[in-house]
């Protein structure tokens, strides 16, 4: 019998953290009662057509099967009605975090009725694990950065979403009719919106593994939106009701301090998408966008958005990816959407290995977790792992990193990146009340941080 390997969240963090794969075989559910076994003498396909929950699940447990050493599938909790919100890792590590190494994620129909990304996740697992030893992008990726892939946020939603339906919201909602896209803490407003169980299995999840970068896929346009989701004025305009309504139908930007990277991030997506690209308008009266990007509260400001969630609570770089004009298309026009998104799809998640990334030590090399760290200029902070880790995409220039942890003295570090190699920064804190003598000493011989470039990973071309 061939074992599934498919394991609970709670266990999927005990492995992510400790166990190797040896250990986990034989964890996990048995198969339902009446299911068929994965037989592996039948080809290994998905088709161009739309999956339900039963479908989706049975794809996801039978590619878990079949890859064993490329794939790990987790639960990172249920849906209203039950349904479980699974994950699949794609990675030559998939069971434990590679240290050093990015976690990154794509998270898809959140809006039950937005489809397309849903179905586009089932092909890109399809095409990496098939693509791993024969394209050397595909085999670099999964060897330097851990893919998981939420391919549906909101399985209750697309139960009762219509294939054809171009628009309307029938099915865009959870089961208790919450937007789940309006459901997350908000940096500028308060949100008062009551808590969903999608919405808190995925602020669980982000809040346990540290992402990157991260792509939330919807539908019913065509553009690359980027934070901020929401504006600044809100806040300051609450008291007054004319100035809220005012406010809920205007549209401005509402740039981060991380402006020029969050650009860059939504122009590879779009660039690498010959329609989006374009940035024509879906239909007449409908916006443009140049170069198929915007910046999320130009286009139109909304509170409680994922987007800005990711970034603001926890430094992860989120890019919000409008796939189709028709939110729930016909199947028949899968083939042209993934043919159109799947160059996109792969070549944004290598972005994750741009810029600066090290670890912070303390003096006899121990890591520092939950420093707390700032590109000077760039005040929105994020923080190292239980190892020491950071990340930080950035573009080629000259930066100071500031780092500060309880118990040591701040640190300020310069650095440089460049276009072809992440920056590796390793950064050593001194304790905040260290010895005399060891005071003296450091002051006399201080212990340069090591700035190096990482020559070992070269961005390969497609
Ligand atoms: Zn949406």
């Amino acid at each position: 019998m061939i074992m599934t390997l498919c394991i609970s969240y709670k266990q999927y963090e005990k492995v992510n953290t400790w166990v190797g794969e040896a250990t986990l075989r034989g964890y996990g559910p048995p198969p339902a009662p009446g299911a068929p076994a994965d037989r592996a003498d039948q080809p290994y396909t998905i088709d161009f057509r739309y999956h339900d929950y039963d479908q989706l699940t049975k794809f996801l447990r039978t590619t878990s099967t079949r890859f064993p050493h490329l794939t790990a599938l987790y639960s990172i909790g249920k849906s209203v009605q039950g349904r479980d919100l699974w994950v699949l890792v794609v990675s030559s590590s998939p069971y434990e975090h590679m240290i050093g190494k990015p976690d990154v994620k794509y998270v898809a129909n959140m809006h039950g009725n937005e489809a397309v990304g849903r179905e586009l996740m089932l092909h890109l697992i399809h095409y990496l694990v098939t693509s791993y030893n024969t394209d050397t992008y595909v085999r670099w990726l999964l060897d330097n950065t851990r893919i998981h892939v939420l391919p549906s946020m909101n399985p209750d939603g697309y139960e009762v979403a219509r294939e054809g339906q171009c628009d309307g919201g029938q099915g865009r909602y959870n089961a208790r009719g919450f937007d789940l896209n309006r459901n997350f803490p908000d940096y500028f407003k308060q949100n008062n919106k009551r808590g969903q169980p999608e919405t808190d299995a995925v602020k669980e999840w982000i809040s346990k593994i540290q992402f990157v970068l991260s792509g939330g896929l919807h539908g019913g346009a065509l553009v690359a939106s980027y934070p901020f989701d929401n504006t600044p004025n809100s806040r300051l305009c609450r008291s007054s009701p004319l100035c809220s309504v005012f406010q809920s139908y205007s549209s401005a930007p509402s740039l981060t301090p991380d402006d020029d990277v969050f650009r860059h991030l939504a122009l590879t997506y779009a660039s690498n998408h010959p329609v989006m690209a374009r940035g024509a308008a879906c239909r007449s009266g409908a916006p443009a966008f140049a170069h198929g990007i915007t910046n999320g509260a130009a286009w139109y400001p909304l509170t409680g958005g994922m987007q800005d969630f990711n970034y603001v609570w926890y430094g992860c770089m989120e890019v919000t990816l409008e796939l189709s004009c028709c939110k729930f298309p016909p199947a028949s026009d899968l083939p042209k959407f993934w043919e159109e998104n799947r160059m996109a799809l792969v070549k944004f998640l290598g972005e994750a290995h741009r810029g600066v990334s090290g670890f912070v030590t303390d003096d006899g090399g121990n890591p520092v977790a939950r420093a707390a760290l700032k590109v000077k200029g760039r005040d929105v902070g994020f923080q190292t792992t239980k190892y020491g880790e950071f990340w930080r995409i950035l573009l080629p220039g000259v930066y100071k990193l500031e780092v500060y942890a309880d118990g040591f003295l701040p640190k300020e570090v310069d650095f440089m990146v460049v276009e072809q190699h992440p920056t590796l920064l390793n950064v050593t804190l001194h304790p905040a009340k260290p010895s005399t003598d060891l005071l003296s000493a450091a002051l006399v011989t201080p212990i340069p941080s090591a700035v190096v470039v990482d020559e070992s990973i070269v961005f390969p071309t497609l």
